[in-house]
């Protein structure tokens, strides 16, 4: 096992330039001023650098200047040249990756028979696990850096620009193969960490002595405490062991569980005196403490040490800058508009009225706004309409027809769409290239498709034609697709919106109450977002904080952001619930994309509800992955922003308030 500390230093790190290599950095440049003339030097002084950050330095130094003068490629024709040529090189290497992984997990993906150890480890075989360190090797990174690189942000103004700003990317960072191993295997002992962490209800003597759960009742923190506990609201006097649960999520955060019961069946744990029984012996129960914490630091501390070799330097900057590329203080602001905003006391009054009681704070995971809604039987038999995915296939241009889309154009949308048996409940994968197909996978029964899985199937029908919509026609290969996954959301909720028009009958969904649970689910996932993206700026502020340190900051952190936006309609104590989501424990900071996800596909789905559906989702679709904040004003002609969902709220609030 590697010792994180003991590392060897990094061969190239990404961020800083060796002083070895600025001699070499200064002559390439002064030579391709002598060539280009002064007016280039500020783009050649851009492409040495960027050049330089990517050029293996250990070993040839002095093929750093000739390379330079052969390989730029002046601003103008030359360099609209190399972008065409990288625009489509590069995406056949990655596209055929693609199709080549696709290939490799059929087994893993479609239902083709009993899932054999060996297709499990054909689907693990990756032929692109080495792609960027290749890109080094053969210099192919430097050539795009050379001509392309750039840490810039702005928004480009024409598409060229856009095609440039992604191909800056290309060949950019190379994370040490010792690091990305020892990153992985952290992480899966955190995955198996978080999946063992569960919590025998049954076999807790709990406070209060009213409180039983039935044999068996084994949940995994946080999740299955959460959805458990919900699921009591249809019961007979559910409060009691809502409350025991809430306190089971409380001493998860402050490392209160037994270190004994957890996950053990055979132990039963008192807590009136905190003592664990097993086999007829009791003893003091002893504390899981900073555990859960101990698990966190081991995959922080390696991500600390890949910090070097990325784009951005940190955590923080590469999820907002690279990944989201969305500024952090807009992403701020759009979590504390929804946790301030009043709607949410409304909503909460709405709810308090519904459950005939004060609001307390296990009720911000409350999900059943829309109970008591039943659907009317379907006048025909959908299982022997879609007895198979190839019935499903041949029905697809004509949905698309019911949607609105032109016959000769529907049948080339479907005509690119390939529809499988799924071992998994469904999902989408767009093509790789121009030759492959966009494949849209549900799992069908034995019997035939059922309501349930048809509901699927539209929703993945969504994604399946924005992967169609966004790649064959695209003017650049760099721009395919969306520019992150909230997008395609918002197109397969729109599909799947449409399920029951297609089986031709009326929603009998209330759409005010999808509103209020839409809001209440952003509003729920904002805080737990905003505690982690205060946590991590806290852990980069406080470099050798250990693990307990972690559990309490984390716990702080929490409870100010509780105080700030939920106390006004939970109450003052917050039981620890913003800083339990398990997801942190795996240090990928991704809480906040939920919560961005929701405001997203809500804005675009709002825009496509009202408008002529069919040319729309095609002029949005041909915008491409440009930045998410230019791809919404491009789109719906308004910044990304949790007001259009707020505002529709109000107005659920209004009717709903006003019938009772
Ligand atoms: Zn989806």
């Amino acid at each position: 096992m590697i010792q994180i500390g003991t590392l060897p230093p990094p061969k190239v790190a990404t961020r800083e330039l060796p002083a070895a290599a600025k001699p070499a950095v200064a002559d390439a440049a002064a030579a391709l001023e002598k060539k280009f003339g002064k007016k280039a030097s500020a783009d050649i002084a851009r492409g040495v650098h960027f050049c330089a950050l990517v050029w293996d330095w250990s070993t040839s130094a002095t093929g750093f200047v000739a390379f330079c003068t052969s390989h730029y490629h002046p601003p103008g024709k030359e360099r609209s040249q190399l972008l065409g040529r990288l625009d489509e090189a590069l995406h056949l290497v990655r596209g055929t990756m693609t199709m080549v992984g696709m290939s490799n997990r059929l087994g893993l993906d479609l239902q083709t028979g009993e899932l054999t150890p060996s297709e499990e480890l054909l689907g693990a075989f990756s032929v692109a696990t080495h792609l960027d360190q290749d890109l080094r090797t053969f210099n192919v990174a430097a050539l795009v850096q050379l001509n392309f690189g750039t840490d810039d942000l702005d928004p480009p103004r024409t598409r060229e620009a856009w095609v440039s700003r992604r191909l800056s990317r290309v060949g950019r960072t190379v994370i040490p193969s010792e690091l990305s191993a020892e990153a992985s295997k952290r992480s899966a002992e955190v995955d198996s960490f978080v999946a063992g962490f569960n919590i025998h209800l049954d076999k807790i003597d709990y406070p209060d002595a009213s409180v039983a759960f039935p044999k068996d009742t084994v949940r995994i923190s946080h999740w299955g405490l959460r959805d458990y506990m919900m699921g009591l609201n249809g019961e007979k006097d559910p409060l009691p062991r809502q409350h025991a649960i809430r306190d089971l999520m409380r001493r998860v955060v402050d490392g209160e569980i037994s270190r004994e019961a957890l996950g053990n069946p055979k132990v039963r744990w008192n807590l009136r005196d905190n003592t664990v029984t097993e086999g007829g012996k009791t003893r003091a129960s002893t504390p899981i403490a900073a555990l859960r914490w101990e698990k966190f630091k081991r995959a922080y501390d390696v991500q600390r040490q890949i910090d070097p070799h990325t784009a951005f330097g940190s955590i923080i900057d590469n999820k907002f800058k690279l990944e989201r590329e969305m500024p952090e203080e807009k992403v701020v602001q759009i979590l504390t508009d929804i946790l301030s905003d009043p709607v949410v006391e409304r909503v909460g009054a709405y709810l308090s009225r519904r459950l005939g009681r004060p609001l307390e704070p296990q009720d911000i995971y409350f999900k059943s706004f829309q109970s008591g809604s039943k659907k009317p039987p379907l006048p025909f038999d959908i299982a022997k309409k879609y007895p198979d995915a190839a019935a499903l296939e041949a029905a697809i241009p004509g949905i698309l027809v019911r949607l609105g889309f032109k016959k000769d154009r529907a049948k080339w949308i479907g005509s690119k769409i390939q529809v499988d048996n799924s071992r998994s409940a469904g999902h989408a994968a767009a093509p790789g290239t121009t030759f492959d197909k966009a494949r849209l996978r549900v799992r069908i029964d034995k019997k035939g498709v059922t309501e349930e899985s048809f509901n699927i199937f539209m929703h993945e029908l969504g994604h399946s034609v924005e992967q169609v919509l966004t790649s064959y026609e695209m003017d650049y290969k760099s721009l395919w697709s969306v520019p992150n996954t909230a997008f395609t959301e918002g197109f397969a909720f729109t599909f799947q919106d449409k399920a029951d028009f297609i089986l031709g009958r009326k929603s009998v969904a209330d759409p005010d109450a999808v509103m209020l649970q839409r809001l209440w689910e952003v509003y729920e996932i904002a805080g737990p977002s905003l505690t982690e993206i205060r946590f991590f700026h806290w852990l980069y502020e406080h470099p050798e904080a250990t693990a307990l340190d972690m559990q309490k900051a984390v716990r702080t952190i929490g409870d100010k952001v509780w105080k700030d936006y939920y106390a006004r309609v939970f109450g003052a104590e917050g039981y620890g619930l913003m800083s339990v989501y398990s997801h942190m424990l795996w240090c990928i900071f991704y809480l906040a994309d939920y919560a961005m996800g929701y405001v997203i596909a809500y804005q675009v789905r709002k825009f496509l509800s009202t408008r002529d559906f069919a040319p729309e989702m095609e002029r949005l679709c041909a915008l491409g992955s440009i930045y998410p904040e230019s791809w919404m004003k491009a789109a719906v002609g308004q910044s990304i922003s949790a007001e259009p969902m707020l505002r529709d709220v109000d107005k659920a609030c209004d009717r709903l308030l006003g019938k009772a």
